[in-house]
């Protein structure tokens, strides 16, 4: 969900893993939206399926590399019908 709060703290993205809920800033640009929510999917894959075992440079690295094939099979995600944070 999109969470106007990030907006005063200029952070891209944030996962809330009590919730399992990926909240992102709604005024980045598509693609780092895209980028942010890749790498806080893997901050989820990574405490529900792998004892938190990755670190945040190997969470960083795996997430830019996926982003960067998916961007080259012009691959995006559509956040058009994800909820705001409050609605
Ligand atoms: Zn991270």
């Amino acid at each position: 969900m999109f969470n106007d709060e990030l907006m005063d703290d200029g952070d891209y993205a944030r996962v809330n893993h009590r919730t399992q809920r990926i909240e992102l800033n709604p005024i980045r640009p598509k693609s780092q939206q895209d980028e942010s929510f890749i790498h806080e999917l893997l901050h989820i894959i990574n405490c529900v399926y792998n004892n938190h075992n990755m670190s945040e440079d190997s969470i960083d690295a795996s997430g830019a590399g996926l982003f960067q094939i998916l961007s080259q099979w012009n691959v995006e995600f559509d956040f058009s019908q994800i909820p705001k944070l409050g609605d």
